[in-house]
C-alpha cells in the first residue's frame, strides 16, 4: 500500500462521521444545523467532489452565537489567568493527539500539500502553548506614581470578539487569532471560511473536550455576505479580528462602523523579494523559490515580485525557471507533493487570467502559464520576467504560484520598484553588505522584513502589514493590545488640593 493510498484511508475514516451528520455550528455548547435548515456543500479541490454538507449559518445563528458569547464572558474573564492557561495546554495537547486528523482533513478540504500542513497542525498546538503561558499575565499594568497620585495601569479583556478567517492554511490561523482572544479572557464567535470548513469543527470540538466551558467559543458556517456580515455588525460583539482579502477589510470596516467595532485586519500582499549581486545566491534561489511556490502560492507572506539586480538576472531567472518546473505538482496528501490544487474553480480562473494579462501587457511567460492535465484545481509553477512594475501582474494579488520577476539597476531603484505597490506586508531582502540591508530595512514600506532569509516566524515578535495589508500587530503582546482594553486609575496619595469652582 502506498503512503498515500493509506492517507486516503485514514481521511475516509476520519470523514465518515461529517459525511454522516453534516458539520455542523456549535453554539453555546450545542452542535447545531443553521437555524434555516440551510446546507451547503464543502468539495475537495484534488477532484471537485462533494466531502459532506455544512450548516450555512446566518444572522439568527450569529444571534444566538453572540448571545451565547456575551453570557459566557463573565465567567472567563473572571477565571483567572492559571486556569485559563490549564485549559489552553490542554487544547494544545489535543492538537498535538489529532494532528495526523488534522493534516489529513486539512489538505483534502484546501488543496494545501500534507507536507505543510501536518507542521501547520504543530504549529497551531505551538500559538495555543505560547498563548496558554501568556495568559496569567495577559492583565499586568504599570505604576506610574506621580506628584499626589499612585497611577495605575491594568488590561481587561474587551468583551465577546468576532474572528473571521480565510480558506488558506485555515486551521493555523484560526489558532492564530483564537489562542491569544482566550488567553486574554474574551469570548468568541468564529466564522471560518466557507471553502474550508473542516478543521474549524475538529478545532472547537477539541476545545470543548478539554474543559472549555459552553459558550466560550462558539463557531458559525456560512457564507461571508451572510454570516460574516451579521457578526461584524452584532451590537454584542466588542471587536473583529479579520484575516482575508483588503477589500473584504473595507467592507468590514464599513459594516462595523454603526457599532464603533475595534478591527484588526491581516490582509493581502505583493511582497517584494530583493536580491542583489553580493548575496548567497544559492540560498536567495532557495528562498526565492520557496516563498513563491510552497503552499500553492496561496500565501500572505509570499513573495510574488522578484526584484533581481540587473546584471545576475539572466542566469537567476533562467534557474528559476528551471527549479518552477521541477517542483512536484500532485495529490495533497501525497508526502511527496510539494504543490496542491487551488482552493475552487473561481480562483483557479483568476490565477490563470494573469496568463492572458502577462501576454497582453508584453511580458515573457518564462515557467508554467499553464494547467496540467486531469481533474482538479491544479496551475502549474509559473514565473513571468520582462516585466514592470506598472503591469497589473506586478501589482495585483493573483495569490497562487506565481512569480513576477523585474530586474533593478541599483539600491535606489530597488526600493523605488519595492514601495511602489499598495500593499506592505512583507519583503525579502538578500545582500551581504550589512549597512546597505540596515538602510533599505529603514526605508521599506512593510510590517514585516527578513534579511538573507525567508520567513520564519517567532512569536513573540510583532506579526501585520502596512498599507493596504493591515491595521494592527499580532504575535507576543501585541494581541493583547487588541482583544484587551488598557485601564488607568489615579489613586490620591494625601488631601491634594481640588480646584474648587463656586466656591466663597
Ligand atoms: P476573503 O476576504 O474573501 O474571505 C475571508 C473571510 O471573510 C471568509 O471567512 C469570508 O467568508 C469572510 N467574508 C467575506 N466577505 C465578508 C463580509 N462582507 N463581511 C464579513 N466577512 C466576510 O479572503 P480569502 O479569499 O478567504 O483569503 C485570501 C486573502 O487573505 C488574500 O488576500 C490573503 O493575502 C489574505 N491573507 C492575509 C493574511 C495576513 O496575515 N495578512 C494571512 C492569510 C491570508
Amino acid at each position: 500500500m502506498t503512503q498515500l493510498s493509506e492517507n486516503l484511508q485514514k481521511l475516509d475514516g476520519f470523514l465518515a462521521r461529517f459525511r454522516e451528520t453534516g458539520i455542523l455550528n456549535q453554539i453555546g455548547g450545542e452542535a447545531l444545523p443553521a437555524a434555516s435548515g440551510n446546507w451547503f456543500d464543502t468539495l475537495s479541490p484534488t477532484d471537485g467532489s462533494v466531502i459532506c454538507q455544512v450548516a450555512r449559518g446566518a444572522a439568527d445563528d450569529i444571534d444566538r452565537a453572540a448571545a451565547a458569547a456575551k453570557a459566557a464572558f463573565p465567567g472567563w474573564r473572571d477565571l483567572g489567568g492559571t486556569e485559563r492557561r490549564k485549559i489552553l495546554h490542554r487544547v494544545a495537547d489535543a492538537i498535538v493527539a489529532r494532528a495526523e486528523e488534522i493534516a489529513l482533513c486539512e489538505a483534502w478540504d484546501s488543496g494545501q500539500p500534507l507536507r505543510f500542513m501536518s507542521k501547520a497542525a504543530l504549529r497551531g498546538a505551538e500559538n495555543f502553548r505560547f498563548f496558554a503561558d501568556k495568559a496569567p499575565s495577559a492583565r499586568d499594568g504599570k505604576a506610574l506614581p506621580s506628584g499626589g497620585l499612585m497611577n495605575i495601569t491594568g488590561r481587561v479583556p474587551i468583551g465577546p470578539v468576532g474572528v473571521i478567517t480565510p480558506w488558506n492554511t485555515p486551521f493555523m490561523l484560526s489558532t492564530w487569532k483564537i489562542a491569544p482572544a482566550l488567553a486574554a479572557g474574551c469570548t468568541i464567535v468564529h466564522k471560518p471560511a466557507e471553502f474550508s470548513p473542516l478543521t474549524a469543527r475538529l478545532l472547537v470540538e477539541m476545545a470543548e473536550e478539554a474543559g472549555l466551558p459552553k459558550g466560550v467559543w462558539n463557531l458559525v458556517n456560512g457564507m461571508g455576505e451572510e454570516a460574516g456580515k451579521a457578526l461584524t455588525e452584532h451590537p454584542a460583539i466588542k471587536a473583529i479580528a479579520f484575516v482575508g482579502e483588503s477589500r473584504t477589510g473595507s467592507q468590514i470596516m464599513a459594516q462595523g462602523a454603526a457599532s464603533l467595532k475595534r478591527v484588526h485586519f491581516e490582509l493581502g500582499g505583493k511582497n517584494p523579494v530583493i536580491v542583489f549581486a553580493d548575496s548567497d545566491l544559492e540560498r536567495a534561489l532557495d528562498a526565492a523559490v520557496f516563498m513563491i511556490y510552497s503552499l500553492n502560492g496561496e500565501r500572505c507572506t509570499s513573495s510574488s515580485r522578484l526584484l533581481i539586480e540587473q546584471g545576475i538576472a539572466e542566469e537567476f531567472e533562467a534557474r528559476l525557471a528551471e527549479r518552477a518546473n521541477k517542483v512536484k505538482i500532485g495529490h495533497p496528501l501525497d508526502p511527496a507533493t510539494e504543490i496542491g490544487p487551488l482552493i475552487h474553480p473561481t480562483h483557479l480562473d483568476k490565477v490563470c487570467s494573469y496568463f492572458d494579462i502577462a501576454k497582453e501587457e508584453g511580458a515573457v511567460i518564462a515557467a508554467g502559464g499553464e494547467r496540467p492535465d486531469g481533474p482538479g484545481w491544479f496551475v502549474r509553477p509559473t514565473l513571468f520576467t520582462g516585466a514592470n512594475n506598472q503591469m497589473r501582474i506586478a501589482q495585483e494579488e493573483i495569490f497562487g504560484p506565481v512569480l513576477t520577476a523585474l530586474r533593478f539597476a541599483d539600491e535606489a531603484e530597488a526600493l523605488q520598484i519595492a514601495n511602489d505597490t499598495d500593499y506592505g506586508l512583507t519583503a525579502y531582502l538578500w545582500t551581504s553588505d550589512v549597512t546597505r540591508a540596515m538602510r533599505m530595512t529603514e526605508r521599506l514600506e512593510a510590517g514585516m522584513i527578513w534579511v538573507n532569509s525567508e520567513n520564519v516566524r517567532h512569536l513573540p515578535t510583532p506579526f501585520g502589514g502596512v498599507k493596504a495589508s493591515g491595521i494592527g500587530r499580532d504575535g507576543g503582546d501585541w494581541s493583547f493590545e487588541f482583544f484587551m482594553e488598557q485601564k488607568h486609575i489615579g489613586f490620591a496619595t494625601g488631601p491634594n488640593k481640588v480646584p474648587r469652582l463656586g466656591g466663597e
